[in-house]
């Protein structure tokens, strides 16, 4: 599908203002991850695997089949983002 060239300027700045709030709530999600990894590594923790969980002693994520974007694994059930 190609892209939409026919949007009024309300659609425009509405497009705009998403692209700002996202942008902005990744770099919030960034540095959570940061400093989730810091936390773990100070506290010397051993995740046991490169996608470890940083909620739960997962030690890498699991796509599930019904919803990719969380854990299989049942005691974990954490996102993607919330996993290294
Ligand atoms: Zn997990
Ligand atoms: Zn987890």
């Amino acid at each position: 599908m190609e892209p939409r060239t026919d949007l009024t300027d309300a659609q425009r700045a509405a497009f705009e203002q998403n692209e700002a709030e996202f942008a902005e709530l990744e770099s919030q999600w960034r540095a959570a991850r940061e400093a989730a990894e810091a936390r773990l590594r100070d506290a010397d923790y051993d995740p046991g695997g490169p996608l470890y969980c940083y909620r739960c002693t997962c030690s890498s994520f699991v796509p599930s089949d019904d919803d990719g974007n969380v854990c299989e694994r049942e005691f974990c059930r954490h996102t993607a983002m919330q996993h290294a």
